[in-house]
């Protein structure tokens, strides 16, 4: 989709602070990060919301969740095998959870304690 900032960013028309990809997948950091470690995994292909990727391509799916697994094993924030210190994945759908782009990503967040319930 043109029109999509994040669709645009897969192209290399929008710069992006890329720490891992495959084929498939692209994971950047937030510009505006929430936490030491805030990168964004994506689907490089368009799909607006977790659910609609579950429904079209549950393997990518898959893929997009072993990319977010993959960034905090290079973060440092688990080892492989283990749990610790932790890391959270959050994917956000519309507007009442604070949706604002509208091409589905996982936020990957770590580095230092995250509280729960979150706001
Ligand atoms: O869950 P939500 O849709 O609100 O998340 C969008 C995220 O995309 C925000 O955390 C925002 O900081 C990030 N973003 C970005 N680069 C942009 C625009 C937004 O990393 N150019």
């Amino acid at each position: 989709m043109t029109d999509c900032l994040f669709c645009r960013m897969v192209a290399g028309e929008i710069p992006a602070d890329v720490v891992h990809q495959t084929d498939r997948v692209l994971a950047f950091r937030d510009i505006n990060p929430q936490a030491p470690t805030h990168v964004l995994v994506i689907p490089k292909e368009h799909h607006p919301t977790i659910g609609a990727l579950a429904a079209a391509d549950p393997a990518l799916l898959g893929e997009v969740v072993s990319g977010a697994h993959a960034v905090a094993l290079q973060e440092g924030l688990v080892t492989d095998g283990g749990a610790e210190p932790g890391y959270r994945v959050v994917t956000n759908t519309g507007p009442q959870a604070g949706q604002t782009v509208h091409h589905v990503h996982l936020h990957v967040l770590g580095g230092r304690g995250l509280g729960w319930p979150p706001g």
